[in-house]
């Protein structure tokens, strides 16, 4: 199956339009950069808006929390100071993160009051959170229980209550708690359970507890091209940025795609890889279709080397010459795994695909290999000697192939005459290889080194570069500082004094950028035109 047109195109606007959603959770899941309802929501929150009971089959990293956590919020009625909503859950670091994206879903209606009461944590502070008046309880059954008992929680205005990660409570031994505590709400409350897995135990409290409840489940079975290598690199997430320049430089990738859950991390991972010398762009819901069509024209025409994207930007992409699909945060959905890695390998040519991972998110992981039928190959991140080693080998090639064309003549005069200095042929090769490999860089963020020796300190001297454009290509300064800013990450504050002659441009840039910049900016293009750009050796 060539898995373009699997997930159905909805954002969330539409979604909000569709089911008359207030616009102030609209803001909310905006600014948490979220662009497209996931599978699960797209199922669940429709029907949860029904009152409908629902039994889901969703893993944590699906999007469940909102699935649930929207249309609770929706039917919130904040002027009544009760608990309307109880989520229970298997452990405290769950109640945190789910109060957490509850607080933030209901940030821009002001009034709602989410309160996590577990064990571990002095059961004062939650005491007088309670008292304070709580609109949604976030809780591990056993603390819940205990607050039911002293009477500090009560249930009598409960209007849902959701099992999150139902499965872990039960083999937990939480049944009696979770049953002890529905009893205390009244009878017909909606209820709502998220299970990962579908097993007698999770059959029979929903067959006890719940009313003809809607089977949710996103399992259904997709399959992947064979022709794409698929591979795992589990790295730290503050290590994925450096794994990605690494991989790029050793396995000498020339166009890649990567993409990520929210708009916001797109445009975060677009300033951390810009900085690192890739030309590259975005693609995410807040680009106009203008902008969309000039950022695919800049990729198709291999202007750029890596493309940044989340899913519903990059759907439909078709573009052949994509060698390698990284993705940066593990998708939400087995499909979209498929449709993402699905954009190599096209137009019979073989691809790549990169997943990073690790700790907690290789279950969901997991959970994508299953549904997708396959098995990631698990490869280390490449390691800076190897990274060298490969820089060296291009080098090499380039070497040969300059000696090959010839005209070298000035060249060997200045290196006969540095022979004189006492200095071999050998030494003085192994010099101008390093100076070009650019391996003196001192090492960048998280003592790697970056790919174009970004990040280096700034020092108040500048340097003045040579741009072979001016005035015939109407060159404006803001031209050159867009250019500069955009493509190498250094900022346009830093740049200095800007002189545009008819068919050159001198521009004062910090001296331990020049470097950077030069050779960012010569592969790159400046309103669409190639540019040479060199040290001016007049300045
Ligand atoms: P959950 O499965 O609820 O634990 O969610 C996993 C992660 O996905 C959380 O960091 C959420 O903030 C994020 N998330 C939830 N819904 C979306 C969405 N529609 N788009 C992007 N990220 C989302």
């Amino acid at each position: 199956m060539r898995p373009d047109s699997i997930i159905p195109i909805k954002y969330y606007s539409m979604l909000f339009t569709e089911l008359g959603l207030r616009t102030e959770l609209e803001t909310a899941v905006s600014e948490m950069g979220f662009e497209a309802p996931t599978p699960v929501q797209q199922k669940c929150i429709p029907v949860i808006l029904e009152g409908r009971d629902i039994m889901g089959q969703a893993q944590t990293g699906t999007g469940k929390t909102a699935a649930f956590g929207i249309p609770a919020i929706q039917m919130l009625d904040q002027n009544e100071k009760q608990v309307q909503t109880l989520i229970m859950c298997p452990t405290r670091e769950l109640a945190v993160q789910v109060s957490g994206e509850l607080i933030k879903l209901s940030k821009h209606l002001g009034k709602v009051s989410v309160v996590p009461v577990y064990g571990g944590q002095p059961i004062e502070r939650q005491l007088k959170a309670l008292k304070k008046g709580a609109h949604i309880v976030v809780g591990t059954p056993g603390r819940v229980m205990d607050h039911l008992k002293r009477g500090t929680l009560k249930l009598d205005n409960l209007k849902m209550a959701v099992l999150d990660e139902a499965d872990e409570m039960l083999n937990m031994g939480f049944r009696e708690d979770i049953e002890d505590i529905l009893a205390y709400a009244p009878d017909d409350i909606q209820k709502v359970m998220f299970s990962a897995t579908n097993t007698p135990a999770i059959r029979s409290i929903m067959n006890k507890q719940m009313k003809d409840p809607e089977m949710i489940t996103i399992d259904k079975q997709v399959s992947t091209d064979p022709d794409i290598e698929q591979y795992l690199v589990e790295v730290r997430d503050s290590m994925r940025t450096e794994a990605i320049s690494r991989l790029m430089d050793v396995h000498d990738f020339k166009l890649g795609l990567i993409f990520c859950n929210t708009k916001r991390q797109v445009d975060d991972l677009a300033q951390e890889i810009k900085a690192r010398g890739f030309a590259t762009d975005v693609l995410h819901g807040d680009i106009s279709q203008g902008g969309r069509d000039k950022v695919m024209r800049r990729f198709r025409n291999g202007d750029l080397d890596l493309l940044i994207a989340t899913d519903v930007a990059a759907r439909g992409i078709d573009v052949s010459s994509v060698d390698v699909v990284f993705n940066f945060d593990i998708p939400q959905d087995p499909e979209y795994y498929v449709h993402r890695i699905g954009r190599t390998g096209r137009a019979g040519r073989s691809g790549t695909a990169i997943t990073f991972s690790a700790g907690r998110k290789k279950k969901n992981l997991k959970f994508i290999q299953k549904q997708a039928g396959v098995n990631l190959i698990p490869i280390p991140m490449p390691s800076m000697k190897e990274v060298e080693a490969s820089r060296a080998e291009g080098l090499m090639t380039g070497i040969v192939e300059t000696l090959e064309k010839g005209g070298l003549k000035t060249w060997i005069e200045h290196v006969e005459n540095m022979t004189e200095h006492g200095y071999s042929p050998v030494e003085i090769a192994a010099a101008c290889m390093k100076l070009q490999a650019g391996s003196e860089e001192t090492p960048a963020v998280n003592g790697s080194v970056s790919k174009n020796g970004a990040h280096q300190p700034s020092s108040s001297a500048m340097t003045s570069l040579f741009f072979s454009v001016g005035k015939k290509e109407k060159i404006r300064p803001g031209d050159i500082v867009g250019a500069i800013a955009g493509e190498t990450g250094v900022s346009g504050d830093s740049i200095g004094e800007i002189e545009i002659y008819p068919k050159h441009t001198l521009v004062d840039v910090p001296s331990d950028q020049a470097k950077h910049i030069i050779k960012v900016m010569s592969r790159s293009a400046i309103k669409g035109k190639k540019v040479r750009v060199k040290v001016d050796e007049k300045g």
